[in-house]
């Protein structure tokens, strides 16, 4: 790990979908003040808002699978130099196959950086799809919730900001299958992509999320 002299933190979160690598993103950044980068939801936001992005996305995310590389690199490479935000942050669901991996580190090194975490939140598949199909997404903050297992006090309501709840239509059964056979195929060879080169740090997270916390502020340390 390249892990500035500073306290600037350069994290990637990888884990298949529903591993709450989301959830976990937001909370650290807001304990910790970093930029969360989450390129599902950078690309929902251009859906939304009907760009030329968006609506070349949304066929792709609609069925569960992934964006184009180009795609993504050019959205992700932008935002990450618009120095709009802090230089500490974390990408989340980004990078996802190896080209985009690769590109992210031709990136940094051109800048003399590196990552200073890589974080794996690892899950058994059988819990992936009741976490899926369950999770429900405040379409105004982004907060998740879960109709069983983190439900909101009035149903379909955010709690946090009053916002109506999203399911999203990626999260329905006929594309969660769609979703995790793109992991396998094309994610998963990441794990060894950064195992390889010593920069994989691995979570349970088959478990309570404030547990899962726990040891993921202890892996940022
Ligand atoms: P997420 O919210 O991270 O589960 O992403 C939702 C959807 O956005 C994915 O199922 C993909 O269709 C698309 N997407 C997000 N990040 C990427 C990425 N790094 N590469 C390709 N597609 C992506």
């Amino acid at each position: 790990m390249t892990r500035a002299g500073d306290s600037t933190m350069r994290a990637v979160f990888l884990g298949a979908p529903g591993a709450g690598k989301g959830t976990q993103a937001l909370r650290l950044a807001e304990s910790c003040q970093l930029m969360h980068l989450s390129t599902g939801d950078m690309l929902r936001q251009n859906v939304r808002e009907g760009t030329e992005l968006g609506l070349r996305a949304k066929t792709f995310m609609d069925a569960g699978n992934l964006v184009p590389d180009d795609v993504i690199i050019g959205m992700v490479e932008a935002r990450l130099s618009d120095g709009a935000g802090s230089s500490s942050w974390i990408l989340d669901g980004f990078p996802r196959t190896l080209p985009q991996a690769e590109a992210l580190d031709k990136s940094l090194s051109g800048k003399r950086m590196g990552l200073t975490h890589v974080v794996f939140f690892k899950v058994d598949d059988d819990v992936l799809v009741r976490r899926l199909s369950g999770r429900r997404t405040c379409g105004s903050c982004g907060a998740i919730w879960h109709v069983e297992f983190k439900p909101t006090a009035v149903e379909g309501t955010c709690d946090k900001c009053g916002g109506d709840l999203v399911h999203r239509s990626d999260d329905r059964p006929e594309a969660i299958g769609q979703r995790q056979q793109q992991y396998w195929d094309l994610t998963a060879p990441l794990l060894d992509y950064y195992r390889n080169s010593d920069r994989l740090v691995e979570i349970d997270a088959d478990r309570p999320p404030e547990q899962v916390f726990e040891s993921l502020v202890k892996v940022m340390n």
